[in-house]
């Protein structure tokens, strides 16, 4: 990232300064709120999630895009729109050295959509299905489940048709993932918010308006704004006394047009033939013109109010938005941190990962050789823990054990030259002697 001359000579002024009133009050470095380190165990779980997410999404035929974590502002304001919450109030933005305004992405379906049409991926067999995993970047007030650096696995169906099938399979494909971790909880909520060409929606919209205007008085000063900028979205508020008024709303299921009752019916019998389990939500909606038809959410257990883990919907408008060819598109994402949130509240927790061989070495031809086996081992996939330096035996075995390691390697000059090496069982104590390739045969034998 290249900042202008300008930028840079000011930039360094300020960082000056900030680093004497830092040294000034002794203060230390911590991380930005709203952002937080991921530490191991806990990482083990991430890239756990990661890893099933990769397989599950590999079965249903995805493969794996890595758009920059950085875009022109103005793909976010059209691809999200310029009156949400996300793109007025949240997003990370700075000029770049040629003035252009630039944003941290705070969600990256339109980076795929942006992809897909600077290369030109109408051209390969469609449709095209595309998954990501990464951060995102939102000044939200943090809060538990909430964060201003977060994490989103997502997925992508761009091009092809918009027939029924493909959105079944698609929230099929995330199901399957949340069962496969064994997700607490996992609840799927459908809805279908019409097609707004077809005029359905943009009926619904007329009547949900005037609707709205009649009980203004009654709803808080967000619900009132977005009778103008955003009336779908008054649908998703979750105040408390907003409630009983939300529930004598008229509702889109009531004003959808033939075809995309159709097409609801449809994709529910579709989700039926596939044995998921859903919940019709009339509620749930997304708040911009180019979502239409089908809509979903997956929340989860041991959340509180954050509990949303997965939003996705139908977005046949978006490519076109964006300067592309007329392109049907579906897709999803997941609040990977959320979901890491429930499974550990479901006490799925990782144990600190041990050793498993801890070689005590002493005396020079030790040291040769225990790093000759430290070699063979972890080429064999056995991990090792290699001491840097000599430490008496009695020290090294006390570090093995608070390594958590399953077995010491004990080995001596003496027992280097006489090729008969020592493997103490930490957990029972007992030793055996071994040979270098009866170490090695017994340890994949003994592998857990
Ligand atoms: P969205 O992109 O707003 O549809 O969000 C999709 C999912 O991302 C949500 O269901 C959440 O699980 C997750 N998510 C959104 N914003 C945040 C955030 N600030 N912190 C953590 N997770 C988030």
């Amino acid at each position: 990232m290249f900042l202008s001359l300008r930028s840079c000579k000011a930039s360094a002024c300020a960082v000056k300064e900030s680093l004497l009133s830092f040294m000034a009050t002794k203060s230390r470095f911590q991380a930005i709120r709203g952002t937080r380190d991921l530490l191991p165990p806990e990482t083990a779980l991430w890239n756990r999630v990661e890893e099933t997410a990769r397989e599950v999404f590999c079965t249903f035929g995805f493969g794996e895009i890595r758009p920059p974590i950085f875009e022109p502002t103005e793909l976010f304001a059209r691809a999200v729109g310029g009156d949400t919450d996300i793109v007025s109030k949240e997003m990370y933005t700075f000029e770049d050295r040629d003035e252009s305004s630039t944003s941290l992405r705070p969600e990256a379906t339109a980076s795929v959509c942006r992809a897909y049409i600077e290369h030109g991926m109408q051209q390969l067999p469609l449709p095209v299905k595309l998954y990501y995993i990464g951060p995102m970047f939102r000044r939200e007030r943090p809060q538990k489940g909430r964060y201003r650096q977060f994490y989103q696995i997502g997925a992508e169906v761009l091009g092809g048709s918009d027939a029924p099938a493909i959105d079944a399979e698609v929230i099929e494909m995330v199901m399957t993932f949340f069962d496969r971790l064994q997700l607490p909880g996992a609840q799927l909520e459908i809805n279908s918010i019409g097609h707004n060409a077809d005029n359905c929606r943009r009926g619904y919209v007329t009547q949900l308006k005037s609707a709205l205007e009649k009980v203004k008085d009654k709803l808080g000063a967000d619900s009132q704004r977005r009778i103008e900028t955003n009336p779908l979205r008054v649908l998703d508020s979750k105040l408390e006394h907003e409630q009983p008024i939300i529930a004598t709303l008229p509702k889109i299921a009531d004003h959808l047009c033939d075809e995309c009752k159709t097409h609801y019916a449809a994709v529910k019998h579709q989700l039926e033939m596939r044995g998921v389990l859903y919940r019709e939500n009339w509620r749930l909606v997304r708040g911009l013109d180019y979502y239409m038809r089908t809509t979903f959410e997956i929340t989860a257990a041991g959340l509180g109010s954050q509990n949303a883990v997965c939003g996705g919907g139908r977005y046949d408008g978006l490519v076109e938005l964006l300067g592309g060819p007329p392109t049907k598109g579906i897709g999803f994402a997941i609040g990977e941190d959320r979901l890491i949130l429930s499974l550990q509240e479901a006490g799925k927790v990782p144990t600190v990962a041990g050793r498993d061989v801890y070689i005590a070495w002493m005396g020079e031809h030790a040291h040769a050789t225990a790093i000759r086996a430290a070699k063979t081992l972890r080429s064999a996939g056995i991990s090792v823990e290699l001491p840097p330096t000599e430490q008496k035996f009695g020290k090294a075995l006390e570090r093995a054990s608070k390594l958590n390691s399953r077995y010491a390697l004990i080995l001596g000059d003496n027992e280097v030259a006489e090729g008969s090496w020592t493997l103490k069982t930490l957990a029972d104590g007992t030793q055996q002697k071994v040979t270098e390739p009866e170490l090695l045969e017994f340890l994949k034998r003994h592998r857990d």
